[in-house]
């Protein structure tokens, strides 16, 4: 899987990226990020991207020629039908374990567009057909968190990222609720056990729990 990272800011994704799992996939190249900046692709003499919008209102907004520019270098002569584009929006529809399964199949390369200060100029969305995705009700300051939250859910789908296929959650009876040593934790005075079924060995009775939980 190769994820192609449109932002102004790719060196906001530096200590996520190195880091745990997803560290190991991209040193293993498990899966690969490439970034482009629209800067890199602006006509404007101080390489601005961002323009006052139509119908005035606070905020800048970015202009779409630069963006359009960086994905296509992102895109180059990629296969269409394996390769995704993701615009991202509050507005869009909300991100989730389904899709994250289904764009790990589906697609071999991923172009993520990471909005700023008042959002992209719309043609963009138009232009490219990509698909407007949300990561949650609330409205953050770029796309760049969104971009991080994707491509993490994406990768751990993806065979070998993870170690065994049953390390996936959706894949086995696991719990939002997980213990581990001590036994009896002890907190100002107070005693903290572990549920006793977790201690018991039998396999039913626990997946029972894991389920409840
Ligand atoms: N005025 C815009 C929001 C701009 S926020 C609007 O009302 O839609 C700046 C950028 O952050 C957006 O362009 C988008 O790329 C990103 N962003 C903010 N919140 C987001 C969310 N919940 N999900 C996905 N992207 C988000």
């Amino acid at each position: 899987m190769h994820f192609h990272l449109i932002t102004l800011f790719p060196e906001s994704f530096d200590s996520y990226l190195g880091a745990s799992i997803i560290g190991r996939a991209i040193e293993d190249r498990k899966i690969r990020v490439s970034f482009y900046n629209p800067r890199d692709f602006s006509k404007d003499k101080w390489h601005r991207v961002d323009q006052r919008p139509y119908s005035g209102g606070p905020g800048m907004v970015l202009e779409a020629e630069s963006i359009l520019k960086a994905v296509q270098k992102a895109v180059g002569k990629k296969n269409p039908k394996k390769t995704l584009i993701i615009f991202f929006s509050p507005g869009g529809t909300q991100f989730n374990t389904g899709q994250a399964q289904l764009f790990s199949k589906k697609y071999s390369d991923i172009v993520f567009i990471c909005g700023r200060y008042e959002g992209v100029d719309a043609r963009v969305v138009q232009i490219l057909k990509a698909k407007e995705v949300s990561v949650g009700p609330y409205v953050l300051t770029g796309g760049e968190l969104p971009a991080m939250i994707v491509m993490d859910s994406v990768s751990r789908q993806i065979p070998g990222i993870l170690g065994k296929s049953e390390s996936l959650e959706e894949n086995r009876v696991s719990s939002h609720k997980v213990y581990t040593r001590p036994e009896v934790l002890t907190w100002k005075g107070k005693k903290y056990k572990v549920p006793k079924v977790l201690l018991s060995g039998n396999h039913a009775e626990i997946d029972r729990w894991k389920e409840k939980h």
